[in-house]
């Protein structure tokens, strides 16, 4: 494919003006975009390593579809790896009694577990140590070593015999019509095509669906707002008996006012303020005991109006994060029993999104229909995560928390599909949900599902040779089953 082609396949010709010269910073002396090497060719690509990404390429990969798992990092595992977020949210009903959510999330936990890298969520109770001592909605989670997990991951992929590509940046979508057939990417050896016959955009940001013409929304429409990012960071050591000890005694005294949670180590940030050591939007401190008994997981810090989908925010955005991890940091040292001498492990590879695009289908997932428990008639999974929209309210600190009335809910294999693109399915973050519906089903249990189910499907529809739209539920139900996907 040469240059002319590639930006007419792409349908990128009004866009060339301003893209070639960026593509052109990154080709040879000769100064010129080059060709594009004709690389690959799959049945499926699935870019975007996140865990939906890797569960949507493993599950297909399993039934036999010969896949091209595509990302811009170094490492499988998207936010819970580079991005150092975790625990795994609740894999459990509403009533803490059944873990809803297997297929392949309880097969990567158990796998963990057999590495020394997770403890089991059975084992993990709200309002310990483990879940930030918090309680609403955050019984059995699952905390984890993101090392580990990203040697889980590899080995999960090389086993189905999944094509897997780091350094590989989504550029374009080949498109043939409305019909994607592949994507340009953005290799260290240059531009290639990756050809495919289906493609699953689990990029989190919705990029692959966007670039081929899906509609989107950016954040929540009424509002006009997007959920703040956080850059994590891990700390060791800790004192962890003498943290703990600290903390509990404060235990009845956590409480929510307007919005803004006052948590764990409120007494601490309380102090800190009044010595005039604090300028964080938040007035507690989230803290995660790990795997390791001195390492835990910080989710403090917050920047708010985070466009994820330009490249200056961006950038803005994980320098003042890393400011704000400098600040907690001190704070950890001079105010914190047990956290003297901490060592801060590292901060994640890319600042955590919770929130870009929406990728909109002919379905957009309602936030009340979760609320109300409604397990629709297409339903591809179980999930009790509550509806969390951090910064809802619009305050530098407020959130908006609401549980679900109901022991669980369902999400319809509707929302994988977009609009007006063909051979194309959605998985993980960028599903067609509304705002708030998707603070839920954003957290890693339900990507992971909501991927192993695109994966499914996808290979249904190259079996079949039928469309996304056209794949019939009573062979999706059985084959999600077969996975060992738990639907009630
Ligand atoms: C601050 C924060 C805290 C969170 N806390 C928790 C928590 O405690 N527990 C929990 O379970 N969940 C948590 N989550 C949610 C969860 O981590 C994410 O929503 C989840 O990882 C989404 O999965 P995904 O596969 O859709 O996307 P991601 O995990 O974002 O993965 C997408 C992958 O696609 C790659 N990619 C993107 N664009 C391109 C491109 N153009 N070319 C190639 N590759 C590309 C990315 O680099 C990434 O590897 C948190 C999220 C954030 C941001």
């Amino acid at each position: 494919m040469d240059r002319r082609q590639f930006i007419g396949t792409c349908g990128l010709a009004a866009a060339a003006g301003a893209a070639l010269p960026v593509l052109n910073s990154c080709t040879g002396p000769a100064g010129k975009l080059g060709d594009i090497k004709e690389s690959y060719q799959a049945d499926l690509l699935v870019v975007g390593g996140g865990p939906s990404g890797v569960c949507a390429a493993v599950a297909a990969a399993r039934r036999g579809r010969k896949v091209l798992l595509v990302d811009n990092g170094n490492c499988l595992g998207g936010m819970g790896t580079k991005g150092l977020v975790g625990p795994f949210m609740t894999c459990y009903d509403a009533a803490g009694e059944n873990m809803i959510i297997r297929g392949l999330f309880e097969e990567i936990v158990d796998r963990l577990i057999e590495l020394g890298g997770a403890i089991h969520p059975s084992k993990i109770r709200q309002g310990t140590e483990y879940t930030a001592w918090i309680s609403e909605g955050h019984d059995h989670c699952t905390p984890f070593d993101p090392e580990i997990l990203k040697k889980v991951y590899d080995r999960i992929c090389a086993e189905a015999g999944v094509k897997v590509l780091f350094h590989a940046n989504f550029v374009s979508p080949i498109m043939k019509g409305r019909r994607i057939q592949g994507a340009v990417l953005l290799t260290p050896s240059g531009l290639e095509a990756a050809h495919a016959k289906m493609v699953i955009d689990a990029t989190g940001d919705g990029t692959v669906a966007y670039r081929a013409g899906a509609p989107c929304v950016f954040g929540d429409p009424e509002s006009g707002r997007v959920q703040p990012a956080s850059l994590f960071f891990r700390i060791n050591n800790v004192d962890t008996y003498r943290l703990i000890a600290d903390v509990v005694p404060h235990l009845p005294e956590f409480r929510r006012v307007n919005g803004v949670s006052y948590r764990c180590l409120h007494w601490r940030v309380a102090e800190a303020e009044a010595a005039g050591e604090w300028d964080l939007a938040r007035k507690s401190v989230n803290i995660w005991r790990s795997v390791e008994k001195d390492q835990w997981v910080v989710n403090c810090t917050r920047i708010h109006g985070v466009d994820a989908t330009n490249c200056e925010s961006l950038t803005d955005a994980e320098v003042e994060g890393r400011r704000q991890v400098e600040e907690l940091m001190n704070f950890f040292h001079k105010y914190v029993p047990g956290c003297e001498v901490a060592t801060l492990m590292g901060t994640g590879a890319t600042m955590g999104i919770r929130e870009s695009r929406h990728v909109q289908g002919d379905f957009v997932l309602p936030v009340q229909d979760l609320i109300d428990g409604v397990i629709p008639d297409d339903n591809i999974l179980l999930s009790a995560n509550s509806i969390d929209v951090h910064g809802a309210m619009g305050g530098p600190a407020g959130g908006l928390y609401m549980p679900i009335k109901k022991n669980m809910y369902g999400v319809p294999y509707r929302c994988l599909i977009p609009k007006d693109v063909e051979g194309l399915l959605l998985a993980g973050r960028c599903i067609s949900a509304d705002s708030p519906a998707a603070g839920a089903i954003r957290v890693m249990p339900p990507a992971m599902a909501i991927g192993q189910a695109a994966g499914i499907a996808a290979a249904l529809c190259l079996e079949n040779g039928i469309s996304p739209a056209a794949v019939d539920y009573s062979d999706l139900k059985p084959a999600l089953i077969e996975q060992k996907v738990y639907l009630g």
